[in-house]
């Protein structure tokens, strides 16, 4: 086995964190590696931040993760936080067109029907729209069926304007905050575009993919649904982590200003103070936006994440629950990007998550800002507050102002993955391999947005730096 490496991590979001701790532990193991994880700002986590406030749990970038991707459980387990997992409640979730909430028909795969009752039953849909809707069973595949497209203009064909407008793009977007006219399909939602290859129609190929409720009684709570989050809050896990690695690893307040390499073939990372570090091995952890700044420009790739990433606000909002005068038994809505609203999703977070809120409360979440107008993220606290409240007093009837509230601005926060940019991602990685070796990108800014999905690209980066170390 070669001398010592030393790895630099840049960026102590959730992909930094995951990838010193699995470097901490190969060094346990015994395996020649020390590393410096290289944060800009004071703290760790990155867009995970929680608030405890009175019995509240709040939080203000994530809230929870998918559970059937199973890195973030597996960190959380190796974190000893498995007694902290919880599973969402599960309950009638609701999409606002035309001025009502709607239940999102039963049966809905990401906004695909695959159960014909409730689809007619719906009003969320003409009958033009629905007859539009019901041409996918008969459409023929799309020729070029391996190319990337949208996911709007995949959608649109098979489905109609209608269902995309009124129920897949406010799904979407909650997850993307983007422009469903540009997003990847390929990048975001292959699935679908294997399910039409494979049955053609989506209403008919989807029917076995419907999701199912958590099948693990008795291991995190009696059977609920598919997302999972922390009691403690998912600040707990980056603070957990935190303790879990050597202080002297651990570099906050530095910025990275850049990554080259030198003819020793080791890397020089230098940071905005004027001083600088080596590597055998760099993990870029920070979002693209920056780190194809601390790249040579032979490196970068040509239009990759060419539209800036969406800025959002977040406002949670707590209220006695006799402020509730309409309650709907429910989690949350959605809202079509066609009304007159500010706020685009809101979420009954009391329902959903039971522990984030004291008995007699009410927790609402709401979101502002839309890939086509996002200046609301940039209006103050109170102006945020008035323009929700006045959506919510419309829609669910609350005119009192909640007993306290925090406003989470998150700006150019939500990557846009653009058509073809499995095919650009691609190709940053060969530069790397190929100029950089030893240098890995991870994040948020590449195979997935989610939780689980930084966390996996940050096992991917370590796996590869043991594997080369082993050789
Ligand atoms: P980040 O968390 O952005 O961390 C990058 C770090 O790099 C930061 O700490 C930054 O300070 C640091 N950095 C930047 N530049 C430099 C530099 N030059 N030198 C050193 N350090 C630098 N995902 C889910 O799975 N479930 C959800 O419910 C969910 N909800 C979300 C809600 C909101 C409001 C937002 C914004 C995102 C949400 N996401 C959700 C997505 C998920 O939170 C993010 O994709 C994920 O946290 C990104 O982690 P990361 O480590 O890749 O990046």
């Amino acid at each position: 086995m070669p001398n010592r490496q030393h790895v630099v991590i840049i960026g102590g979001g959730i992909t930094g964190l995951t990838a010193a701790f699995y470097l901490q532990k190969e060094k346990e193991k015994g395996l020649p590696i020390t590393y410096t994880l290289i944060e800009a700002s004071s703290r760790l986590g990155g867009k995970i931040k929680t608030i405890h406030h009175d019995g509240f749990v709040i939080e203000r970038g994530p809230d929870s993760y998918l559970g059937r991707k199973k890195s973030m459980t597996r960190l959380i387990e190796q974190a000893g936080l498995a007694d902290k997992l919880v599973n969402n409640e599960t309950g009638q979730a609701y999409v606002m067109s035309g001025g009502t909430l709607h239940r999102i028909p039963e049966g809905a795969v990401m906004g695909v029907p695959t159960k014909v009752g409730p689809f007619i039953k719906t009003k969320l849909f003409s009958p033009a729209g629905k007859a539009r809707a019901a041409l996918d069973l008969v459409l023929p595949r799309r020729e070029e069926a391996d190319t990337d497209i949208s996911v709007g203009h995949f959608f649109r064909r098979r489905l109609g304007d209608q269902v995309v407008e009124n129920l897949i793009e406010p799904l979407l977007s909650g997850i993307y905050a983007g422009d469903i006219d540009r997003l990847s399909l390929q990048s975001t939602f292959p699935q679908f575009q294997d399910v039409e290859k494979k049955s053609r129609s989506l209403i008919l190929g989807m029917k076995p993919n419907l999701p199912q409720p958590s099948d693990r009684p008795g291991t995190y709570g009696k059977k609920k649904g598919q997302f999972l989050t922390l009691s403690s809050g998912l600040e707990s896990l980056v603070e957990r982590i935190e303790e879990m690695l050597e202080p002297e690893s651990i570099w906050k307040n530095k910025k990275v200003s850049g990554v080259a390499r030198e003819d020793t073939g080791r890397y020089r990372v230098d940071l905005e103070d004027g001083t600088n570090t080596h590597a055998d091995a760099v993990i870029l952890a920070s979002p693209y936006s920056v780190t194809k700044q601390l790249l040579p420009e032979h490196l970068r790739v040509d239009g990759f994440h060419a539209t800036p990433s969406t800025s959002v606000a977040t406002i949670a909002m707590a209220f006695p629950a006799s402020a509730l005068k309409k309650d709907i038994n429910g989690t949350g809505f959605v809202i079509s990007r066609k009304e007159p609203t500010t706020i685009t999703a809101c979420t009954w977070t009391h329902r959903k998550w039971p522990h984030t809120t004291p008995e007699g409360m009410v927790l609402l979440r709401c979101y502002v800002g839309r890939s086509n107008n996002q200046d609301i993220v940039f209006e103050s606290d109170e102006s945020i507050l008035r323009a929700v409240l006045k959506d919510l007093n419309s829609i669910m009837d609350i005119t009192a102002d909640p007993e306290f509230y925090y406003v989470s601005r998150w700006i150019q926060s939500m990557p846009q993955y653009e058509v073809n940019h499995k095919q650009q991602w691609e190709k940053l990685q060969a530069n790397l391999s190929d100029h950089y070796p030893g240098v890995y990108a991870a994040g948020a800014s590449y195979e997935g947005v989610g939780l689980p999905d930084c966390v996996a690209s940050a096992e991917k980066a370590v796996m590869h730096i043991v594997e080369n170390l082993r050789q």
